[in-house]
């Protein structure tokens, strides 16, 4: 089983529209997916579906040992899900880690109390512990000097860092990026993006929807070209984006590039 996450026909409509429609794909252990594709055409909540903060209709997605099979989740009758479906869904979410457009970190705790919030909260670390790890992963994202200063007292890219340090914290087996650098003035791109190189280098898995295509061909092992909430060109980057087949993926990347 080399492939850390397989998903089977995830479908997800958001009342009649439906933004995700049959997709499947799979990502090998240790390897980068890069996701790319039109304003709109469902890279986000495909993402979110992958964490299930969005909860695709339908669609099994297995990441490790965890398998979801989304139709067949059932919900008691005031609208929640069932408590072992619940449990399901908190394994589930457990394999994956989301670093987010922006950081959202707490404004009134330090770069190290937000990375340390989740372990001591959730995982319940000791918080001596979870400190030194916490230390750790700061300076792993370059953020050594900062862990004791505050969000507003950092820039956007360093806050970014700690939303990356935060998310790997809780050490799941598969990153979630969402368009990560996206929110950034132009000069704190490259920052982040080194970071993600770095864990790519480390042989992290990982799926990252981003608009930074010359990025995507260094770093991305598999790019999946979404359009109209279907995979409309899957392969290795030489393929997607250097040699595209479909005129819809190089119509998208000639107002790219
Ligand atoms: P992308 O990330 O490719 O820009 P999204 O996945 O964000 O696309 O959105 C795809 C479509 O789904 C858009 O038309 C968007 O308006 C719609 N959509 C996304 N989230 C919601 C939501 N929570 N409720 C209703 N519509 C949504």
């Amino acid at each position: 089983m080399n492939d850390l996450l397989e998903a089977t026909s995830v479908a997800k409509k958001f009342g009649d529209h439906q933004v995700i429609k049959d997709v499947s794909f799979t990502v090998p252990k240790g390897t980068v997916t890069v996701i790319i594709g039109p304003s709109g055409s469902g890279k986000t909540t495909l993402l979110r579906g992958l964490n299930a903060l969005e909860r695709p209709d339908s669609g099994i997605i297995r990441i490790g040992d965890v398998t979801v099979d989304f139709a067949k989740l059932r919900s008691s009758r005031n609208g929640r899900l069932k408590s072992s479906d619940r449990e399901l869904i908190r394994r589930y979410q457990a394999r994956s880690g989301m670093v987010f457009q922006s950081h959202n970190l707490f404004p009134h705790r330090t770069a190290l109390q937000n990375v340390t919030e989740g372990p001591i909260v959730v995982q319940g670390k000791r918080t001596d512990q979870a400190n030194d790890e916490a230390r750790e992963l700061l300076t792993k994202v370059g953020l050594a000097e900062h862990a004791d200063k505050y969000p507003s007292q950092l820039s956007g890219g360093q806050q970014q860092r700690v939303g990356i340090a935060r998310a790997l914290a809780l050490e799941p087996d598969l990153l979630l990026f969402d368009e990560p650098t996206s929110a950034l003035d132009p000069e704190l791109v490259g920052g982040v993006l080194e970071v993600i190189r770095g864990l790519a280098a480390e042989g992290r898995t990982m799926v990252l929807v981003t608009h930074e295509i010359r990025f995507a061909r260094d770093v991305a092992d598999q790019v999946l070209f979404i359009d109209g909430g279907l995979v409309v060109e899957r392969g290795a980057p030489a393929e997607v984006i250097d040699d595209p087949q479909q005129e819809r993926t190089r119509t998208f990347l000639h107002r790219l590039l």
